[in-house]
C-alpha cells in the first residue's frame, strides 16, 4: 500500500482501491456508496453494483418473489458514479 488510492474498498479485510460503489437504494434517491474494489463489486445489472452485505439483501428480497421495481429506481442516480 503505498501512494494515494483514494478511498479503498470497504470489504472487511480488504485493502485494494475502490473503482465501484455499492449502488443499493436506501431511500429518498441515495444509494449505499459503499466503495468497492472490483472483486468486492457484485454486478448485478449492467453497471450495477452492490457491496456484499446489499447482495445478500438483494438476494433475499428477490427471493422473497418481490418484484425489483424499487432497484429499477435507483437507475437514474447512475450518472453520479
Ligand atoms: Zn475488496
Ligand atoms: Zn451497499
Amino acid at each position: 500500500m503505498c501512494g494515494d488510492l483514494g478511498p479503498h474498498c470497504a470489504a472487511e479485510k480488504c485493502a485494494d482501491s475502490s473503482d465501484y460503489l455499492c449502488d443499493y437504494p436506501v431511500g429518498e434517491g441515495r444509494t449505499c456508496d459503499l466503495p468497492l474494489c472490483e472483486s468486492h463489486a457484485y454486478e448485478v445489472a449492467p453497471n450495477i453494483h452492490y457491496c456484499p452485505g446489499h447482495l445478500i439483501l438483494w438476494q433475499e428480497f428477490r427471493a422473497s418473489g418481490r418484484e425489483v421495481a424499487e432497484l429499477e429506481n435507483v437507475m437514474p442516480f447512475k450518472e453520479r458514479r
